[in-house]
This record gives structure tokens, sequence and C-alpha cells, in this order.
């Protein structure tokens, strides 16, 4: 009896492991060794299974998480008969798509404001749904009103980088009628209220005029620099005097007249700007000492040829740039600039003039 009831525990054994070697091939899945998905791709739990043998897979056709970047496992829910199990699949979300940006070519942001402000108007869209990080470039100031190219670019955390360039115009505060423009030399301008800046800096020339008693005084940028360069040459034991700072529009009519009455028209228009057209008149510019042609041979004058840029002045009617500028040499007659633009157009000593670095015209109309 017992040598009989271990036969049959043998093949009951046997049978046992036939039946579940067969059920295992019949019951097994295939799948993909690795599945790389990209982000936010529309996925079923179908699509990571090849092949579901005598399976049915219960959930085929619900949707697997793509949102985000990295390693995942689905749970494919099979059902053989009336056994239901879950085998997991794993799969690895990546994400190789650049964020999209706007389609628009520019915006717009008022003098002052964060360049970020216009980050909304960008309508950024990634399809990993992580933070896309946002970088400006170029040679934009949101400072100084104006038009610019601005280059943004997008990268999201998979490193995938968009780039865009978009214009940016840099709006003047307030109300009124502004014309922005660009100079032959890619500097940026815009008229306001009767005056013209570049880069910021009041222009006035006989391109570009100056709406009457728009200036009341010389500025505080020209008095404080002023002072600075006085003290400087005093305690280099010589004197320096205004001659003629700011004019009042009034004044410049009975100037420019004086001139036509001695000289006509033609010749006057070398030598005294037109009313609305004087850099007097806008406050930003002096006549030292002596309006002769004289004052070239002065101590001053050389002091003031190797000095005044340190202090913001630049002298704005070099000798032989009458083409440039429009006015005859003038050893008197200083413009306050700032520093840095000063040393550049100081120039080592050969000065360059404000229409030749901004790129800009000095005639009148008629
Ligand atoms: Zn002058």
């Amino acid at each position: 009896m017992k040598r009989k009831n271990g036969i049959i525990l043998v093949i009951i054994l046997l049978l046992a492991v036939t039946v579940c070697a067969t059920l295992l091939v019949l019951l097994r899945v295939d799948t993909a060794k690795e599945y790389r998905i990209e982000a936010s791709a529309d996925v079923m739990v179908k699509d990571l299974v090849l092949d579901p043998h005598m399976n049915e897979v219960v959930n085929a056709s619900q949707y697997i998480d793509t949102s985000t970047v990295g390693e995942h496992t689905a749970g494919a829910i099979l059902k053989w008969l009336f056994i239901e199990r879950i085998v997991d699949i794993p799969y690895t979300v990546i994400d190789t798509t650049a964020p999209e940006m706007a389609s628009k070519t520019g915006f717009y942001l008022m003098c002052g404001q964060d360049i970020k402000t216009i980050e909304n108007e960008l309508e950024i869209a990634d399809n990993s749904k992580t933070p896309v990080e946002i970088t400006y470039s170029g040679e934009y100031d949101t400072d100084t009103p104006g038009a610019y190219d601005i280059k943004v670019a997008a990268k999201d955390e998979s490193g995938n980088t968009s780039e865009k360039v978009y214009r940016l115009i840099v709006k003047v505060p307030g109300s009124g009628e502004v014309s922005y423009f660009e100079t032959s030399k890619g500097f940026l301008g815009y008229t306001k209220d009767g005056m013209t800046y570049i880069d910021g800096l009041l222009i006035v020339n006989k391109t570009y005029g100056i709406k009457a008693d728009a200036v009341a005084d010389l500025t505080d940028e020209f008095k404080a620099a002023y002072n600075e360069m006085l003290e400087a040459i005093k305690a280099d034991g010589m004197y320096l005097s205004i001659e003629s700072g700011h004019r009042l529009h009034r004044f410049q009519v009975y100037l420019y007249n004086n001139s036509v009455n001695k000289y006509g028209k033609a010749v006057a228009d070398t030598k005294t700007a037109r009313p609305g057209n004087s850099e007097h008149e806008g406050g930003v510019a002096a006549d030292f000492n002596w309006v002769s042609q004289q004052f070239r041979n002065s101590k001053e004058y050389k002091w003031l040829q190797e000095n005044c840029y340190k202090y913001g002045f630049i002298l704005r009617y070099p000798e032989g740039k009458y083409e440039e500028t429009g006015y005859e040499y003038e050893p008197w007659h200083y413009r306050y600039v700032g520093k840095e633009l000063a040393e550049i157009l100081y120039n080592g000593g050969d000065w360059i003039t404000l229409e030749s670095y901004f790129g800009i015209t000095s005639e009148y109309k008629d």
C-alpha cells in the first residue's frame, strides 16, 4: 500500500508541475524590454503589452501617466477565466521636446518695469509640465525708452531649449505721443514732448530740435559735474566760468537774429544755432570763459582738453568736424554727456562727435 501511495503522489506532483508550466506558458504576457515614452504622450496600457496571449487586458484602454520625466511602472490588469492579476510593466518617461513660445513678434514694456513682466505674454508651454527656466539676453535696457531686439530662451528640466528673438518696445512713462526710431549705428531713440533722446541722452542739433523753453535751467547733472570740474581746475591754479549756460528760447532768437544780421543767414547757420536747435536751450551745454577762437591758446583750454571728459564733458564742436556737427570749431562750447560716454568720445584726445558716434545727422531741413 505504501509503495502504491508513493507512486500516486509522484504522478500528482508531475501533473501539477505540467499544469503549472502550461499555465505559465499560456498566461505569459510579452512586453518590450524597455519603454521610452515622450512626456505627455498619449499611451494606453495596451500599448505596453506586445502580446497578452490567453489573457484579457482588463484596463487596456487606460492611459498611463506620462506627465513626469523619470522611471515609472504601469499596472496591467490581466484576466484569465475568472482569475485576475496585476503585472507591473516598467517604462521611462523622457523629454526631448523643447518648450513652445508665443508666435507674436514683440512686446511692450513701460520704462522701469522688470523684464519678467512679459513672462505671461510669452505663453511658454512645455510637454514635461515641469518648471521652464526663462532667460533674456541682448542689448536691451528696460530703463531707457526705445526699441530693442531681445532674445528669449526657454529651457525645460531636461535641457531642451527654445530660442526666439522678439522686438521689445520700452515705452516712455505717462501719456503723450512718442515716436521711436533707430539710428544708422543701431542706437535707439525716441521723441516725446518736443525733445529727442538717443540712448537716453538728450540730443539737440540741427536735425533734432527742442521745444521752446522745454528746460528751465542747466540740469542738476550738469551743475554737479561742473562744480566738481571747477574745484579740480582751481586746484591746478586756473579758473573756469560759465560765459553762457542755459538760454531761454527768446534769447536764442535774439542771438540768432544778431548773427544773421551780421553774417547773413548761410554763415550764421554755421556759427549760431537757430532758436529751437540750441543745446543751450536744453540745459546740457555751456560756453566756458571766453567765446573766442583765441580761447584755444589759453592754458584753461589745454586743461579742458586733457581733463573735461573725466567730469563727463565733451568738446562738442571739434575742429574740422563741420560735416558731422554742422558747426565750425568752438573751443569754448562743452556738452555734458556723463563720464562713461565722455571717455569714449574723448578717444585719447581725438574727439569723436556725438553725431558720428550715434550715427545721426545735424542738418536743417530747409
Ligand atoms: Zn555754446
